[in-house]
């Protein structure tokens, strides 16, 4: 399969394909994913039941979330565009021994094999590579049963978005290479919220992961203009 889908941004899947190599160095330029991971993880976490439920997450990259999600008992599905990031994931799941089904596809045609299939679905640091995050948000709540739950995180158009994530994170700390986000890109919550009301969903909570510049850390917090997580819930049919 190619990246040919009017959806996928060649430009963008090739960056994650040149990074997927030291996707799994906890210090290497994946380190943000990595040091978000329990964050995410645990937002998850306090909000619905891992165990046993089927979910898809979408844009997995080299695997970091899915395998939490697998570790915590889920049954996994991994999509991305990127073949790399997509060879990664499966060479690190089989060292890992966990069982995780990853596949080269996109979220909409995901959506026409497995509408109304997932228990939940996982879109994360994703919907800002792609051309038009409506048509992946619609996809999302196409792939979850009624009643089933959708996290998305992403990064907000705010000043303060450039200045951290782009500014510091690319050009200051070096932590990701050049060119790795664009701003224009970045989607406002107040975006999210209406995207995800407009695909039937119901938006839960809006939860903010914050860096610490001073002890290097990030925590959840109220603050949602860098990088926010978004829960959400198909309504019942
Ligand atoms: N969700 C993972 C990886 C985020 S990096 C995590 O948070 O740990 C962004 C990922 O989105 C990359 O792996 C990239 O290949 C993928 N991607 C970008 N555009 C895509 C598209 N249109 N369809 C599917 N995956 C895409």
């Amino acid at each position: 399969m190619t990246t040919t889908h009017p959806n996928v941004d060649p430009i963008e899947v090739a960056k994650f394909e040149a990074l997927a190599n030291g996707w799994w160095d906890p210090e290497g330029e994946s380190k943000p994913l990595h040091e978000i991971n329990p964050l995410r993880l645990g937002y998850i976490k306090s909000r619905c039941k891992l165990k046993d439920s089927l979910i898809i997450d979408v844009g997995c990259g080299g695997g970091i979330l899915s395998e939490a999600l697998a570790t915590s008992g889920a049954i996994v599905t991994g999509i991305d565009m990127g073949e790399m990031p997509l060879s990664i994931a499966k060479l690190h799941a089989l060292e890992a021994e966990l069982t995780i089904d990853y596949q080269q596809i996109t979220a909409e045609q995901k959506a026409q094999q497995s509408a109304g299939k997932y228990d939940m679905v996982t879109c994360m640091e994703m919907l800002e590579h792609v051309p038009d995050p409506i048509s992946v948000i619609n996809a999302c709540a196409q792939l979850v049963k009624p009643g089933g739950d959708i996290f998305f995180s992403t990064l907000n158009r705010h000043p303060k978005a450039y200045l951290v994530a782009v500014l510091g994170a690319e050009y200051i700390m070096k932590i990701l290479p050049k060119g790795t986000h664009d701003y224009k890109r970045f989607i406002r919550p107040s975006e999210m919220a209406r995207w995800c009301r407009q695909a039937g969903l119901e938006v839960c909570d809006i939860t903010g992961m914050s860096y610490n510049p001073l002890n290097k850390t990030f925590k959840l917090s109220d603050d949602v203009k860098v990088n926010y997580l978004m829960h959400c819930k198909r309504a019942m049919d």
